[in-house]
């Protein structure tokens, strides 16, 4: 970190300074040119608070020299993390499939889902229990019966089970019964629901913010991964642009950035960021182009007829040829699905 001084800042006001930053375990060295007189800080600066070296009147402007993430950062981690899912790994070779619809409705349903996307070859079966509904007169979900219903779909097909945790009182409950916790796009920045997944052990889902940036979601990881849970997976979802053909612009240009940056999976989410069913195919073999590792895709039975999202849910046939095109994609790009 570089803090620059103004230039008619006076010694005993450097030294106050540079006391006060030492303190908080960092070396200081001072630079005093004709125009500018510079600190250089050298060490851990994780903690310290940017903008509270900003508040003092002598600084004119703080520079980063790193990253604010650590526990995310490649620089510190080169090797991409793999994450195990009871066997199956995320952020390998291997493509990860996540498919099943955006709520579980009731039993026949999500086990019918569940059973075709197995057989179609999706390794994960998710579905929504608590839903984060912009309205409140829209379906909310089916709660902890919702959850019942995902463990049967996973003791019928072996499909581990990936659903939305909403609040940070059910970490523990989540933590024992569900494969994948996923955090949604809306709780991206619920700093209580993430501390307590930093105690949890297992794997994390976490959603982009409609309109959070990158380092943003850096930020969020680093929550979990401060608490002692390295396990997260970061997925996009389409942003909120000034575009309002689609539901959401995908930003797929996260994925070399989060390449560059991160050594965590990352998973694209076209059925969000499209909204529309159509656009699932061409956005899903972008997204494996660029270099995804996964995808989480919304697949329906009967989208006309979905409580939640069924313009944007591919039926299981779709999915299937879906799968079929994709391979070869994969394979061009070093990858299997
Ligand atoms: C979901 O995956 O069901 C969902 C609500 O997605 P998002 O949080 O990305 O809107
Ligand atoms: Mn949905």
């Amino acid at each position: 970190m570089i803090v620059i001084l103004k230039q008619n800042t006076s010694e005993n006001e450097i030294n106050n300074l540079t006391n006060s930053l030492e303190a908080k375990g960092v070396e200081v060295s001072k630079v005093k040119g004709k125009d500018l007189i510079i600190l250089g800080l050298v060490g851990d600066t994780s903690k310290i608070d940017h903008s509270q070296i900003e508040a003092n009147r002598n600084v004119e402007r703080v520079m980063h020299v790193q990253e604010p993430f650590k526990k995310a950062n490649k620089m510190f981690h080169p090797e991409p993390s793999i994450i195990d899912v009871n066997g199956q790994k995320i952020g390998g070779n291997k493509i990860a499939l996540i498919a099943g619809p955006c709520s579980v409705e009731n039993e026949k349903q999500i086990i019918g889902i569940a059973e075709s996307v197995k057989g179609l070859g999706a390794g994960f079966l998710r579905g929504g229990a608590f839903k984060p509904r912009t309205s409140p007169y829209s379906f909310q979900g089916l709660a902890y019966e919702g959850l019942e219903l995902l463990k049967i779909a996973r003791e019928k097909t072996g499909l581990p089970i990936v659903t939305e945790i909403m609040s940070p009182y059910d970490v523990e409950k989540f933590n024992e019964e569900v494969d994948i916790i996923q955090v949604g796009a809306r709780n991206m920045q619920n700093f209580d629901l993430l501390k307590e997944l930093g105690k949890a052990n297992r794997p994390i889902l976490l959603k982009r913010g409609l309109s959070s940036n990158i380092e943003e979601l850096l930020m969020s990881a680093e929550y979990i991964m401060a608490g002692g849970n390295e396990n997260v997976i970061l997925c996009e979802r389409g942003i909120r642009t000034f575009e309002t053909f689609t539901r959401n612009t995908l930003d797929l240009s996260i994925v070399p950035a989060i390449k560059k940056l991160s050594h965590l999976p990352i998973i694209i989410d076209p059925s969000h960021a499209a909204g529309k069913w159509w656009m699932v195919e061409p956005l899903s073999k972008a997204a494996i182009a660029v270099g995804a590792d996964g995808l989480i895709i919304e697949v329906h039975n009967d989208p006309a007829n979905a409580l939640c999202d069924g313009q944007q849910s591919i039926k299981p046939d779709v999915y299937g040829k879906l799968l079929e095109e994709l391979r070869p994609i994969a394979k061009a790009v070093g990858r299997e699905l």
